[in-house]
């Protein structure tokens, strides 16, 4: 098949689909693949990386989303709207059920398209999320605690506290891949922390995980309310996959957390859940105050560490995309039921039901 990696257009989106490693894997397997000039600057990889290992580098957009499949990072961007075209398959992170716009731009161009985020192993793992849900926790941790900071706007703490002086409290809600890591990274930085999850074979799991170090809690709102009025730090981790994002905190419960506190809402990718959330940060512009609050909320995270995290995204999509590019479609889907499960779109038609539900579309 002929598979086509454009340049990521997101602020500050710096990681690409595959790195020269991934495509000379893909060539090897017998399959012809285009990369966009530059496409992979952003992770330290020139185009003359590219050519080494066999791929063609071209000029412009319109010679990447003309090819058979295309492969991407993020959500394509409405001024991706118009290389749409039937008989394209694309394998990205969508997040549709947050994505109206882009979710009618597939339908009216007939596009197939398979999400990252819902590619699911028969066991329920999400293969796919979970690299960058590790890279967007450990980073949602070392976030807050540059923004608790003076001169960032915080309440000038350092979350490890000091001999004599009280350590910080980082509340961490949602307690799966992302959730945990922050509760790790907050741990190594000798925070205090709670997590809270409404799993509670989850919570038994965390508190064996942990040796009894955090603190865990069934998620409700009161404890959520009761534990935001001594955080220093919130770290959003909820995921319910494929619908959007619950809307767990109120604005009258940030309104009683300590002035000058954080919150970092990895979960604003499928719509956040902070109701005080008026828009999504992006890393020129990662942060706004609400009530007192500063709110970091943005949907690429990864996006800034993007060397470590286009290596882990590739480690784990490539298998998929091998699959996928060995193509038809119906044949690959017939044969691998976690990439069936990954269907957003085929030929223009949603086929993820949940995605379906939350914007009101037929399914
Ligand atoms: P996960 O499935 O591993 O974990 C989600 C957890 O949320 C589960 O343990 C589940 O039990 C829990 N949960 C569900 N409802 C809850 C509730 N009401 N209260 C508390 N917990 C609840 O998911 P994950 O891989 O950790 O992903 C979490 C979120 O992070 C997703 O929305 C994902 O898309 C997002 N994400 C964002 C970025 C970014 O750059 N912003 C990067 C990676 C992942």
């Amino acid at each position: 098949m002929k598979v086509g990696i454009p340049r990521e257009l997101k602020n500050n989106e710096n990681r690409v689909a595959l790195p020269p490693s991934g495509v000379f894997e893909l060539i090897e397997a017998g399959h012809e693949v285009f990369v966009e000039t530059n496409a992979g600057l952003g992770s330290a990889f020139e185009d003359q990386d590219y050519r080494n290992v066999g791929a063609t580098v071209v000029n412009t957009p319109d010679e990447i989303w003309s090819q058979e499949m295309v492969m991407k990072v993020k959500e394509p961007l409405p001024e991706e709207f118009k290389y749409f075209h039937e008989g394209l398959l694309l394998f990205t992170y969508l997040h549709l059920a947050n994505a109206l716009d882009v979710a009618v731009a597939l339908q009216k161009a007939g596009v197939t398209s398979v999400a990252y985020e819902n590619v699911k192993l028969d066991n329920g793992t999400l293969p796919l999320l979970s690299p960058m849900s590790e890279i967007a926790g450990r980073m949602a941790t070392q976030i807050g605690a540059e923004f608790l900071e003076s001169p960032k706007g915080g309440k000038g703490i350092i979350l490890s506290g000091v001999p004599g002086v009280r350590k910080g409290h980082v509340v961490i809600i949602g307690g799966g891949v992302a959730g945990t890591n922050a509760a790790r990274v907050a741990l190594g930085l000798g925070s205090r922390v709670t997590v809270l999850d409404v799993n509670n074979n989850r919570l038994k799991e965390l508190d064996t995980e942990f040796n009894g170090r955090i603190e865990t809690l069934m998620s409700n709102s009161f404890n959520i309310a009761t534990q935001l009025q001594t955080a220093d730090l919130v770290v959003g981790a909820v995921l319910i996959p494929g619908h959007k994002a619950p809307t767990l905190v109120t604005k009258e419960m940030v309104a009683d957390m300590p002035d000058k506190s954080v919150v970092v809402d990895i979960a604003i990718d499928q719509g956040g859940i902070f109701e005080t959330e008026n828009k999504v940060g992006t890393h020129d512009d990662p942060t706004y105050v609400v009530n007192g609050v500063t709110h970091y909320a943005v949907a690429n995270m990864p996006g800034a560490v993007s060397q470590t995290a286009t290596i882990a995204l590739s480690n784990a999509t490539l298998p998929f995309a091998k699959r996928l590019a060995s193509g038809p479609i119906e044949d690959v889907w017939a044969k691998e039921p976690s990439l069936l499960r990954g269907a957003n779109t085929y030929q223009g038609h949603l086929v993820q039901e949940s995605v379906a539900e939350d914007l009101g579309l037929p399914y």
